[in-house]
């Protein structure tokens, strides 16, 4: 373990112990710019991330995620395609980079949902890198820190990743030179729940490669100040932790429409006027949230219900644990014979069963159509691993 003596975001060597967690790490707080941190930091971050082992299912270690991430996680990111999506509203060709892309889940779906969005990663874990590049994505091996992008983004996005980082500055300023003249920058982070007494039961201490603890009065306080424009903090308490959305943005016109859905998940209150696609994706982004009644109001506006409402209220009934419900929704959800091997991916992560009577419908379909020519058995194949 190496101790730490400066802050990760000012160099600050001000720092006060605030409290300890419970393995007995102690947490700092910096008295410049209010940042909390783990007062020692792992000496083993590259290989823990780098090797094959965070994301890896087969190569187990005790950190990462459990389970098969890549297989567990696209239901569970379509909240983040639903904000890219409030971000593209306007149907301009946009371009996308994630920053700590993993294995390229949130990549992929952003392309399948939105085709006019071009999308770019970076992740510093070789396996991921790996598995990003066998599904054609244009991903690059490396941190931000040493990455230098050839073209500047529309949209850059960093989800559950600040949190890991030893030096937040580097990372900001990189974000900030690779944003594009109306670049806007979201990001996803666990965060305290309040800025004035520290908690050490907080949810946010229990993942030992977390290194920074951040509050929504840091990032309002130091994200105007370094990038010279307002920053938008949307902090979201639920049962199980406090998360925050921030936005930051050099055209704030371009973020109006995302602004709208946070808006009315902070208030818990259904915006005025708007178009079907922010209902959808409010219902989306708020049953992620557990605001489920905002959510259910949000689609019963709708009198003529296409597959995308349907599909939305199916990620309410998942979100809800009402699988059965999720189920009957998604499978309604396909109203034409289009093989969607993402939305698929899900169901079969939900189900595989009913990939077997999804699989026959479509194969009676395809022999309906006088159009067999075998892609509805490979999709399947692919699916199930063979
Ligand atoms: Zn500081």
């Amino acid at each position: 373990m190496a101790e730490v003596k400066k802050c990760m975001w000012c160099y600050s060597e001000k720092l006060d112990e605030a409290t300890k967690r419970k393995d007995g790490s102690g947490i700092l707080k910096c008295q410049s710019c209010g940042l909390t941190m783990l007062s020692s930091v792992p000496e083993n971050l590259d290989s823990l991330y780098g090797e094959e082992s965070y994301f890896n299912p087969v190569k187990k270690v005790d950190t990462g995620y459990d389970q098969n991430y890549d297989l567990m996680t696209p239901l569970s990111l379509l909240w983040q395609v639903s904000i890219v999506d409030q971000l593209t509203i306007s149907k301009e060709k946009k371009t996308f980079f994630e920053v700590g892309c993993a294995t390229g889940n949130l990549l992929e779906l952003t392309q399948e949902f939105i085709p006019n969005l071009t999308a770019y990663g970076i992740d510093v874990s070789k396996y991921s890198v790996a598995v990003c590049k066998e599904k054609g994505l244009e991903v690059s091996l490396a941190g931000i820190e040493e990455y230098t992008p050839k073209r500047k983004f529309d949209i850059i996005f960093s989800s559950e990743t600040m949190e890991h980082l030893t030096d937040l500055k580097v990372f900001m300023e990189k974000v900030k030179k690779s944003m594009s003249n109306a670049g806007t920058f979201v990001f996803f982070v666990p965060c305290l729940r309040s800025n004035k007494k520290i908690n050490r039961e907080e949810d946010v201490f229990s993942h030992p490669e977390h290194l920074i603890f951040f509050t929504s009065e840091f990032f309002k306080k130091e994200l105007s100040k370094f990038f010279g424009v307002p920053t938008n903090i949307y902090q979201i308490n639920t049962d199980f932790g406090s998360s925050i959305v921030g936005i930051v943005s050099f055209d704030e016109k371009s973020i109006s429409k995302l602004k709208v859905v946070m808006e009315s998940i902070l208030k818990n209150e259904l915006p005025s006027s708007v178009d079907n696609q922010t209902l959808t994706n409010l219902a989306i982004i708020a049953s992620k949230f557990s605001k489920f009644e905002l959510a259910e109001r949000s689609l019963a506006s709708f009198k003529d219900k296409d597959s995308k409402v349907i599909f939305a209220e199916g990620v309410i009934a998942c979100h809800k644990g009402e699988i059965h419900k999720a189920k009957e929704k998604f499978l309604e959800s396909f109203g034409g014979g289009l093989i969607d091997y993402v939305k698929l991916k899900i169901l079969y992560n939900l189900n595989s069963e009913l990939i077997n009577i999804y699989e026959k419908r479509l194969l009676r379909q395809e022999a309906g159509s006088k159009r067999v020519d075998g892609s509805t058995k490979g999709v399947f194949a692919k699916l199930r691993g063979n």
